[in-house]
Order: C-alpha cells, then structure tokens, then sequence
C-alpha cells in the first residue's frame, strides 16, 4: 500500500482526473493480454516528459514500484503489477508530433496506437512496418519495450530496426536524449537500442524517433496446402534458398486450420498444414515472385496451391490467418486457449524440426496445442487448449511448456521473438541468457538502483515456475 502523502504529491503533479486509486480503476490495470493478474495501488496517466519526471522522482524516493503501461496487449504479462505500485499508463501521450518523410522518419509520443501511425503515415506513401496482430490496440511504447514485430518481419525487421532515438526517464526522474533524428549514428553507446526489449524495467519512454519505409506499390499471395507440418517446413527453407525473401509467410498446423475453420465457417483449405504466403514490391516483381512460390510449393509436395493479386481475398485469406488466437478458445467446449511458450524463434531451417518436437511433447503430456506463426523468420507460436478450472491441466501445460522451451534451445533457438519474456518465460530466458545475466543485472542497478521499474521481471524472477498470479479462478501455488 502507497502512504497517503505519496499519494498527495503524485496527485499534486497530475491533478485529480490523472491519478486514481479506486478499487476498480486498480484492479482493472492488474491485467495485460496474458494469464496473470497483479494488483496496483495507483494508476497515473501523464500528459508529458515532465510529468514522468516528476512521478518518478517521488516513486524512487519513496521506493514505490513503477510499471509503464502501453495498450495492455502484452502476451507474457510485461505490465502486469505483479509487486504493487503504480502503473503508468502512457495512452495520453498519443501525438504524432512530426512525419518528415524527406529525412525517412516521423516523430512520436509512445502512446500512438500502431494503426494510427501507418493511416498518418499513408497519404505520404509512406508506412512503419512491424506489423504485431495486435495493431489495432497496441502503442508504440509497448512495441519498442518488447520489440514487437510480426508477419512482415522476414522482410522489414522488427521495431529495433527502426528506431533511431527516443526520450526516456530514468528511475530518479533524469531525462536522456538518446540516439539521434538522422539514419545513422556511431557516436557511442547505442542507447536507444538498450531501451529497446527493456520491457519498462530501464526507464519510461516518453518520445520516439522512428525510421519509416515506402508502402510497397503491389502485393500477392498464395496459400499453399501441405499433407503435414515437416513438409510445409520444407518448403519454407526450400523457398528462402531460392532465394525469395517474401514480405510474409505464416504456417498453420492442423489444430489452427480446424479452430478457424470452425469459428468462420470453412475459409481455408481443409489439410494438415497450410503456409500463406505474401510477396510485394513493384507489379511486375510480384507477378514473377508469385509465379516461383508457386512452383516451389509443388515441388516441395504442395498438395494444393491456390494463389490470388485480389485485394478482398488476400484480406479475408489475412484475417483468417490473425483469427487464429480467438479462434482457438472456441474449438473444444471446456478448454480455453492460453498463451504459453508462446513465441519461440529458432534458425529457420530448424523450423520443421522444432514443429516435429513441439507435437511429440504435446502428445507425450497430453495437451492439446497448436502451432503456428511467421515462419519464415522462423518464429513459431504454441497456443495450449486446457480446461482453466482444473489444475492438473495447468501443472501439465508447464511441463509441456519447458520441455518445448528446452528444445527450442537445442535447436540453437529463443525462447522469445517477438512477445518478450515477462513472466510466462522468464525462467527458462535465465538459463538461456545465463552468461548475459549478470550484465543485465549490472546493468539494471546503475539505471535504476532502488530497483522501482516494473520489479520482479526478466533476470529478477525468483521462482522457477511460471503458474501462479494466475487471472482464473483455478490458480495452483507456484513450485
Ligand atoms: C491478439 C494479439 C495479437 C498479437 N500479435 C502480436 C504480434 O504479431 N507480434 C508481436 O510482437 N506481439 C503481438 N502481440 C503482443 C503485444 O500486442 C505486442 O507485444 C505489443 O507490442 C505490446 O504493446 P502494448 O502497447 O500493448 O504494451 P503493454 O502490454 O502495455 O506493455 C508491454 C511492455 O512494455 C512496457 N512499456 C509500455 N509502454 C512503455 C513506455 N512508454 N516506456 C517503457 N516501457 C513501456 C510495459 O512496462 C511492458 O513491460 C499480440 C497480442 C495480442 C493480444
């Protein structure tokens, strides 16, 4: 609990409509996108760089655990307060402030909302290419403190690749201006990037520089229907060597193919395994590319190939694909989809290998999970389907999921690619990182000595289970 005159001078700085510490206003930022809840003590929603400051020169003398939040949409439970204290909500912080596309970048606050960036940005022709399928909810801030990314990154890379600087606030209030508003720059440390994956533990992100990309002029798609996921893996290394480098390409397994099939009423072919595969740039490019995804996918034993340049069809084959995660919870009466080892990235020739792996551990432990993700740059997602009331099931989806964790890595994968680590991997990110640790460590101390930001995540997770804080009402005691 925060002391009242903690209370009173952070109020002092916000007023009263910016800072609440209602039951229900507090309870309801416990939560991100993830299985986990917390319960914060205050909720604080500034409007500028200063105000940030001034919060969190008051929360580091008090010791008062600070955790910023974007849009909430975390899938790890980065921004769940699982210590208390206040969450920072940086939704009001939502300017554009500037768009140059002469200099190839625009200027934000981190609360812009990622589609609200790319509709600014598109009458200049121009877009910011992450793509998270979270689009539509999630805020710049909350992409660079996870390095969000997406379909598109095979191509364009992930938020690190486009962030040139930023303005953030150090635990004690300090404001550093970090990185640069010009392409390149190799003066000195690279601070921006540290900030980038920081999951809110290093600073707040009050302002971001952002390098922006031409929109592509055409785009194409095929789907191709494989009789199993080795063979669609197959052919995602066969076609990365031709070499074609396309702008997307998502694989689904069987249990994904089903969930949708049965939420939307059949729109994809009913197989084993299926790859959507995007390519863009100029018109006649694309017609040719389109042409080689189609003749590898045969050649790879494709046991269907249907390929489109029809904009309605490439966005219902789209939207198909990013129903995938809802659908999922309606596929079984009882079960519930939840968000475990759900992000891992491995050498994309690795691919079929990992999906092999991934299906005997589910099998051996009796859990239902599906697999799915951007494969061509090798980022795989496992959604597990158990009954969330019994916690049986809970204690096999843990076991399920280090044994897939532990075969990430002997594949010489990650355990995250995209969603960051949180909570839900942050045990076996540990093992992972073990000769990295004790850098972080360091590295957390001299930024934030009182250790206020977003405690507890990361190389500070102290047990070695990750069920527990659970948001059901089935929640085991954590081992
Ligand atoms: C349906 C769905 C689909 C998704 N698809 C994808 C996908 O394709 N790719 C992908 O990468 N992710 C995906 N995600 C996960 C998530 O949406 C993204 O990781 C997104 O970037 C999180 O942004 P957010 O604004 O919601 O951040 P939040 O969840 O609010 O916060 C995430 C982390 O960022 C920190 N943070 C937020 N703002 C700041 C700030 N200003 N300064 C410092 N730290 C800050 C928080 O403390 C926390 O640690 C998906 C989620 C859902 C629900």
């Amino acid at each position: 609990m925060m002391d009242q005159d903690t209370v009173e001078r952070i109020r002092a700085v916000t007023g009263e409509e910016r800072c609440s510490t209602s039951r229900a206003r507090t309870y309801a930022y416990g939560f991100d996108a993830s299985i986990y809840r917390g319960q914060a003590d205050m909720v604080v929603q500034p409007l500028s760089t200063e105000e940030v400051s001034a919060i969190l020169a008051i929360a580091n003398e008090r010791r008062v655990p600070v955790v910023p939040r974007g849009g909430g949409t975390g899938l790890c439970g980065s921004a769940v307060p699982v210590k208390g204290g206040i969450v920072m909500d940086m939704g009001r912080m939502d300017r554009i402030e500037r768009i140059s596309v002469n200099d190839l970048l625009c200027v934000v606050q981190p609360g812009v909302v990622y589609d609200e960036l790319n509709r600014a940005l598109a009458p200049h022709g121009f877009f910011f290419p992450p793509s998270p399928g979270s689009g539509e909810a999630c805020q710049i801030g909350g992409m660079v403190a996870l390095n969000a990314s997406g379909m598109r990154a095979v191509k364009y890379g992930a938020t690190r690749d486009y962030v040139l600087g930023m303005t953030f606030v150090k635990a004690d209030g300090e404001v550093v201006r970090a990185g640069t508003g010009t392409l390149k720059d190799s003066s000195g440390y690279q601070l921006a990037r540290l900030m980038v994956a920081s999951e809110g533990t290093l600073g707040v992100i009050t302002e971001v520089t952002l390098k922006v990309s031409p929109r592509p002029k055409a785009s194409a798609m095929a789907l191709a229907a494989f009789d199993g996921p080795e063979r669609a893996g197959e052919f995602v290394a066969a076609l990365i060597a031709e070499p074609l480098i396309p702008s997307s390409l998502e694989l689904m397994d069987s249990v994904s193919i089903d969930a949708v099939n049965r939420a939307l009423g059949g729109p994809l072919p009913d197989c084993n395994a299926l790859c959507m595969v995007e390519v863009d740039g100029e018109p006649e490019i694309v017609v040719k590319e389109l042409r080689t995804v189609e003749e590898v996918a045969r050649r790879s034993g494709a046991v269907s190939v249907e390929s489109t340049v029809d904009r309605g069809q490439m966005a219902s084959w789209s939207s198909s694909r990013q129903a995938v995660m809802t659908s999922l919870s309606s596929l079984r009466p009882g079960s519930s989809s939840v968000s475990l080892a759900d992000d891992m990235v491995l050498p994309i020739s690795r691919i079929p290998d990992a999906v092999k792996a991934y299906q005997e551990i589910a099998e051996r432990h009796g859990v239902t999970v599906a697999t799915y993700g951007h494969a061509a740059d090798g980022n795989l997602h496992t959604k597990m389907l158990i009954d969330t009331r019994d916690e049986e099931q809970w204690k096999a989806a843990e076991r399920t999921v280090r044994e897939i964790f532990q075969a990430t890595l002997a594949l010489g994968g990650s355990v995250s690619g995209e969603h960051g680590v949180g909570m839900s991997k942050a045990p076996d990110f540990i093992i992972e990182r073990s000769s990295a640790i004790p850098t972080m460590v360091a590295i957390k101390k001299a930024m934030d000595p009182n250790n206020i930001l977003n405690p507890g995540k990361l190389q500070q997770w102290e047990s070695p289970g990750i069920i527990g804080d659970l948001r059901y009402p089935c929640d085991p005691p954590r081992d």
